[in-house]
């Protein structure tokens, strides 16, 4: 180990920065935010820095630098644009035995700044020892995004009950189990919602009770339109805190291969034989009975689970059923087709709504309201419809839309083998088959659609408007 990693305690203390450009003020906010005193020795200041001076924030010695800056200060940042300011600055401090940094130097340097993730009062300190700091960024994002911000405040809580939570649990691993739940439980979905009070009342009923119940709960995750990208960082953490992940079929192996590695994986699309119902409950049993063992459920739709997710119906059941639950959203698959295609789904001169719409109507007959998606200043987006492109066309034609109403459909949208083919509204059932589109597969109708042929600019793009113009 090149260098020994350190947190030092600098409030109050005399820092002293030599410069007065942008990268001495980044270092100089850095050090007031931990509470340092700050010199800062240069014959000129920028702007932020000539306000912090006046302020009073800083004490700044204009001039060039001297070794008496150094007196009373514990350490040293050198942050000039010339070599030689620096070199003395690192000589004048080395001879002293005081810890100097040099920024981008690490030859001169005796100490480093490391990149943080900052969960205060948790933090995390990341070096690459002056030698690769890319990567020391990368993996300072890659940290950054799996821990969310109420982690800092959740560390805070439990620091201040640390003694009373010792008292009520002497039992060590009893008190694991605490604060185990205290991560995984309410007092933490709380604190995510920014409700500190509510979050320690919870801590503090939960410290009375005799003892823990198990921190089980559900959080329904949209998995996007299958591009891992398009998950959220929220997702992605759900994922990797995730003991059993129960997903539909259309989730990608690319998406489930981000979860814990010893997560569960289940599969609980439809079986052979088996009508929605039956799924649907199968599935709703199962998030019951993993979440009642204490277990983190993640429950893993295509796109988002409350747009022809069935979401709604598995949230009344685990609200029936006393289990606690979150969720996330995720991007659905008209705004990741339409990102996808280049087609704006509202746009000033062509469309003032839009319209989400299944095409899959349930038994009972319920049917979209046809007449109220004819007027052509809203851009409608059917769900499931590749079966029923046919009807689709001809009932918006009866009931007013023109003809030549653009459409585009999507097939595969945001994934590598997308295709986008647009034409005009009489042509579609014949333009789709020609072409031999399937599921799944989005439509887009309105004059939006026909956007595509000039902004479209991912997979491939099939234009059967010309094809379809009189000759
Ligand atoms: N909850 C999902 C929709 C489930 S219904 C969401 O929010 O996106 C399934 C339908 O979604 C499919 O029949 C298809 O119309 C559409 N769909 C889902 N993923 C798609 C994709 N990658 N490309 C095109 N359409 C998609």
């Amino acid at each position: 180990m090149k260098l020994f990693p350190l947190f030092a305690d600098l409030s109050q203390r005399l820092v002293l920065v030599v410069g007065g450009g942008a990268v001495a003020a980044r270092k100089t906010q850095a050090l007031l935010e931990a509470g340092a005193r700050v010199r800062l020795g240069a014959p000129e200041l920028n702007a932020e820095l000539a306000a912090l001076a006046s302020e009073g924030r800083i004490e700044h010695i204009a001039g060039y630098f001297q070794d008496e800056w150094l007196d009373d200060a514990w350490l040293a940042v050198a942050a000039t644009d010339d070599d030689g300011v620096n070199a003395r600055v690192a000589a004048a401090a080395g001879v002293r035995r005081m810890l100097v940094n040099v920024v981008d130097d690490p030859a001169l340097s005796s100490f480093q700044v490391p990149s943080i993730v900052d969960r205060s009062p948790l933090i995390v300190a990341i070096s690459s020892s002056g030698v690769a700091p890319v990567l020391a960024r990368r993996l300072r994002e890659r940290i950054e995004s799996m821990f969310d911000h109420a982690l800092g405040p959740l560390a805070e809580l439990a620091a201040r009950y640390r003694a009373r939570i010792r008292e009520r649990r002497p039992d060590l691993g009893a008190r694991r189990r605490f604060y185990d739940r205290l991560m995984d439980g309410p007092v933490a979905a709380l604190l995510r919602q920014a409700r500190p009070a509510e979050a320690e009342q919870a801590l503090q009923a939960a410290l009375e009770a005799p003892q823990d119940p198990p921190a089980g709960s559900v959080v329904l995750v949209g998995a996007g339109p299958g591009d891992p990208g398009l998950l959220t960082l929220k997702a992605l953490r759900a994922l990797n805190e995730a003991d059993i992940i129960l997903y539909d079929r259309l989730i990608g192996g690319e998406i489930l291969s981000l979860a814990r590695r010893d997560a569960e994986r289940v599969d609980v699309g439809k079986r052979p034989g088996e009508d929605h119902a039956a799924t649907q409950a199968r599935i709703h049993a199962l998030m019951v009975e993993h979440a009642r063992r204490g277990r983190r459920v993640v429950r893993l739709k295509g796109g988002d689970a409350f747009i022809f997710g069935r979401g709604g119906e598995e949230l009344q059941y685990l609200r029936a059923h006393g289990v606690p639950y979150e969720v996330v959203p995720g991007v659905t698959a008209a705004l990741a087709c339409a990102a996808h295609a280049g087609i704006p789904l509202t746009h000033r001169e062509h469309a003032q709504s839009l319209h989400l719409i299944t095409a899959h109507c349930r038994d009972d007959g319920q049917t979209p309201d046809w007449a109220a998606l004819a007027p052509g200043n809203q851009t409608l987006a059917f769900y499931m419809g590749v079966s029923q492109l046919e009807p689709l066309s001809r009932r918006l034609r009866e009931h007013g839309r023109p003809a030549d109403t653009p459409f585009a459909l999507v097939e595969n949208g945001s994934r590598p083998d997308q295709r986008v083919l647009t034409g005009r509204l009489e042509d579609l059932a014949g333009l789709a088959s020609k072409h031999a589109i399937r599921a799944p597969a989005l439509l887009i109708v309105g004059s939006v659609a026909a956007l595509a042929n000039e902004l479209h600019w991912y997979g491939e793009h099939i234009d059967g408007m010309a094809a379809a113009l009189p000759t």
